[in-house]
């Protein structure tokens, strides 16, 4: 995530290197962050603007050795993108949820308190942003303020994007949101989830079919996430096949690598799972290989990413020549490209020609020799080039934070204080989820309970301390403890909870 030094906080010490902050010398023997540390990390400060962030996020690239020419932090953008957890609360219970065990007994926030966090992340990343509109799932929100956010969202020039399990998205608020401006749809979809009647992988295809179906031809993104554990690791190679066919629709196939953290039954960290063996799988999936080091997207612990071309069938990497893709992302440094103009575009590409002509020539050349290589392929489809990315996420453990991740994060969420790396949240979720919000209301300040949804005076709200939660409404650890009856949520005969971790 991202660098606290110029806010103030917790300095990004790169292993191995001689730093100035203080402790730096334990903590070089030390590079996870201290239960201390991660209750102090701080959230990107209120005077932080998109210049500055984009130069903060560079300087901890380049103190970490990261800033080589194919890395993209820093220089197109300041975050990659920043959650709006519109709703805590989940019509599914994921054996690796990364909601808290208090996450149910929580009311959704006021709009007025979303509004406010959306200004302060056009503030502090600017225009362009793209911001995950999440949960919890965020449909169990009321439709008339899921849209109205996403309108919002819009309206301030970000790039709304709906993070959903699917089963409230139905194609008629799908249609209304593309309406209101969402310009991405990410279904997540697998094993993890336990849905009823798709006993693997392989079945869940059918349901993931259903649900491009359900966005094919609104003009949304289509996307889908997949959460990686042992039991679906094996499948990788198949659901890499499988999105792979579905290009001509599917944009982008992100595949999250269990961790612990949340309020998940799978407890321990997957270390069978790792993030080069999932790039063989998805390898091995699209019968060739693939470049996964171009470009960089922040820390290569945290984030891979690649993409697939698929002409006539024929599967090819997008990033075949890594020396000259590199070379292309360092020369769009100064004039970056945006998604959706193309006006624009063709301004900062002749921008970028005045300053790097060798480079693009090269690559133009690169360019027409791969369509020469192609065009037997290209004239059976009519032109017809289908394009799919892979992402990889690697979530750490919220007891193995290491701090040179975490500094140079690129995954936000956004909370009252401002963003902050996801993964540092998911460790403290509950002291900012169970936090009574300040609000204005007619010019007098009133704190906002999540606990009760209601207003009251400063220092007469509830006491601090976590919440009851409706028997029903349990999740997770929680659903699965004994209670002193003997049976545990479901009324069924208590586990012991050491069984389930
Ligand atoms: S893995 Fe964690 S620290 Fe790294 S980018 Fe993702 S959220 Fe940020």
């Amino acid at each position: 995530m991202i660098c606290m030094v110029a806010g103030g906080g917790v300095a990004p010490v790169s292993r191995g290197r001689a730093s100035t902050a203080p402790g730096a010398a334990e903590d070089l023997e030390l590079p996870f962050l201290k239960p201390e540390e991660i209750a102090a990390y701080p959230a990107d400060g209120a005077d932080l603007r998109p210049v500055t962030a984009r130069k903060r996020l560079r300087e901890t690239m380049q103190l970490q050795g990261l800033d080589g020419p194919g890395q993209t932090a820093g220089h197109f953008w300041a975050v990659a993108c920043v959650s709006l957890e519109i709703s805590q609360r989940c019509n599914l219970d994921c054996s690796l949820c990364y909601l808290s065990d208090h996450s149910e007994a929580t009311h959704d926030l006021p709009l007025g308190e979303l509004r406010r966090r959306i200004d302060r992340i056009v503030e502090t990343y600017g225009p362009g942003t793209v911001v995950q509109v999440s949960g919890g799932e965020p449909t169990l929100r009321r439709r008339d303020e899921l849209v109205a956010i996403v309108r919002d969202l819009s309206a301030r020039g970000l790039v709304p994007a709906l993070f959903t399990n699917g089963i409230r998205a139905t194609r008629d608020l799908l249609s209304e949101l593309k309406d209101a401006g969402l310009r991405d749809v990410a279904f997540h979809v697998d094993m993890t989830q336990h849905r009823t009647g798709y006993a693997s992988e392989r079945a869940l295809n059918d349901l993931r079919r259903a649900y491009i179906e359900r966005a094919k031809g609104l003009g949304l993104r289509i996307m889908f996430n997949t959460t990686i554990f042992a039991g679906n690791y094996e499948d990788v190679p198949d659901l890499a096949g499988f999105f792979i066919d579905q290009a001509d629709s599917v944009a982008l196939a992100s595949f999250q690598i269990q961790a612990e953290t949340g309020r998940g039954l799978l407890r321990g960290h997957a270390g069978a799972i790792t993030q080069d063996g999932l790039m063989r799988r998805l390898e091995a999936g699209a019968g060739t290989p693939l470049s996964f080091n171009v470009p960089e997207i922040g820390h290569p612990d945290c984030n891979r990413y690649t993409g697939l071309l698929v002409v006539n069938g024929r599967r090819e990497a997008l990033f075949d020549d890594g020396r000259l893709w590199r070379q292309m992302f360092r020369a769009f440094r100064r004039f970056p490209l945006r998604a959706q103009q193309p006006v624009r575009n063709l301004m900062r590409v002749a921008m970028t020609f005045v300053l790097a002509p060798v480079s693009l020539l090269r690559f133009a050349a690169h360019a027409v020799k791969r369509i020469w290589r192609l065009r037997a392929h290209l004239i059976r489809v009519r032109g017809r080039v289908e394009k799919i990315s892979f992402h990889i996420h690697n979530f750490m453990d919220e007891t193995r934070l290491d701090r040179d991740r975490c500094a140079a994060c690129i995954f936000k969420v956004a909370t009252a204080e401002g963003a902050i790396s996801m993964c540092v949240h998911n460790a403290k979720r509950d002291s900012y989820i169970l936090q009574p919000v300040p609000r204005m209301i007619g010019g007098r300040r009133r704190l906002w309970d999540p606990m009760t949804g209601q207003l009251v005076a400063e220092g007469q709200g509830r006491k601090p301390e976590a919440p009851a939660i409706p028997r029903k409404r349990l999740k997770g650890r929680l659903r699965k403890r004994p209670d002193p009856a003997g049976v545990n949520a479901e009324g069924n005969p208590a586990q012991d909870p050491a069984a389930v971790r």
